[in-house]
């Protein structure tokens, strides 16, 4: 069961021998016993979600989390009567704007830095001017550069102007706490693989019903339809339209019962952030400077400037890789930047074992 390396990365990451261990059963689709365990990860989806329980719902989709985000857009704006403003600061915005683009939704988008969060005057301008406007959508930690966006003040913001709200909270939803309720969430999506720490291969959408139902026959897309694949999971109870993923579902029920082990998303997220500190303080002792400021750094992955010219990304990583580490590149597009993820089955005492490693190396 000896993993190689530990995953420092924001997903796939490092997860248990447990929730690898669920993983080595057979499982039929049909079967009851599969189904309940289903419905079962649907509710206590939303259970972490909100405490409005009775007014959201959960869908499981196949694939990654791009899968999810794409069946979302393509199910809930239509293409004629519809337009969505996109708040983007980094890559995962960005491909929302494409996902949009291809399937010829209208879009607005209102831009910042990779550096600044969402700019909440520059989006009620747009949100003033542009009436045509239905659909809001922002990135909660934008995994390009960690950088958190204020997505309740954005949500509330769009309410006040009468948008439904959708919000990317991928790398975060099990790793920062938040209410989709109290902060005025219509549509949230997430994937297996980041904070719940399971494994890659479906995500997944908490939803206020009241809002899903109105989805029928929007998307264009048999198998990323958003509203069918629910509708088939309420009225079958627990089944998928098409092969459901089964080793991942029971590797992920095995996570969700880990993460109430821990304490829930607030231990979690204390875990996370303790990690996080760790990493930066100890960061900056080697040299290293991080890329977003503070008061907008996720507990979630964090840039890093390279600390010289001399610095190459690949060397770096292939010693950490010997020592035990895996890192990720950058993702910045006008600076040099490598990131470190603090999420997945990681603690305190692996970030000072990584610190020591980086110690070693000569930059
Ligand atoms: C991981 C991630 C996604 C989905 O990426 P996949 O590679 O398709 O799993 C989307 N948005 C954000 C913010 C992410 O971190």
């Amino acid at each position: 069961m000896n993993n190689p390396y530990l995953l420092l990365t924001p997903g796939p990451l490092s997860t248990t021998d447990t929730v690898r261990l669920a993983m080595q059963k057979d499982w039929c689709t049909w079967d009851q016993e599969y189904m309940q365990l289903v419905q079962k990860i649907r509710r206590t989806l939303v259970d972490i979600a909100t405490h409005q329980r009775h007014e959201y719902t959960s869908v499981l989709m196949q694939g990654s989390g791009t899968f999810t985000v794409e069946s979302v857009i393509g199910s809930v704006i239509r293409r004629d009567s519809s337009k969505l403003l996109i708040a983007t600061n980094g890559a995962y915005g960005d491909r929302i704007i494409q996902m949009a683009n291809i399937l010829g939704i209208q879009t607005v988008i209102c831009r910042t830095s990779e550096k600044e969060p969402t700019n909440l005057h520059e989006m009620e301008g747009i949100l003033q001017t542009d009436r045509d406007i239905t659909h809001v959508i922002v990135v909660h930690c934008e995994t390009t550069t960690g950088i958190l966006n204020p997505v309740e003040a954005v949500c509330k913001l769009a309410k006040v102007y009468g948008k439904k709200t959708i919000v990317d909270a991928m790398s975060s939803f099990g790793g920062i706490e938040m209410d989709v309720h109290e902060s005025q969430i219509d549509f949230l999506i997430s994937s297996a693989n980041k904070c719940i720490q399971g494994v890659p291969g479906f995500g997944f959408v908490i939803a206020k019903k009241e809002e899903l139902e109105k989805c029928e026959g929007i998307s264009h897309s048999l198998s990323l339809d958003l509203y069918d694949q629910w509708k088939t999971m309420e009225e079958l109870s627990g089944k998928w339209r098409f092969t459901s993923p089964t080793h991942i579902v029971r590797a992920f029920h095995q996570a969700l019962i880990e993460l109430e082990q821990e304490g829930g998303v607030r231990a979690r997220s204390e875990r996370y952030a303790e990690n996080q500190q760790t990493l930066v303080e100890g960061m900056y002792d080697l040299g290293f400077e991080s890329y977003v400021e503070r008061k907008n750094q996720s507990p979630i992955i964090t840039s890093f400037l390279f600390p010289n010219d001399r610095f190459k990304f690949e060397p770096f990583y292939q010693h950490l890789k010997q020592e035990g580490f895996v890192i990720y590149p950058g993702k910045v597009s006008k600076v040099s930047t490598f990131r470190i993820g603090t999420i997945g089955d990681v603690c305190m005492q692996d970030i000072e074992r990584l610190l020591q490693a980086i110690k070693k190396w000569e930059y």
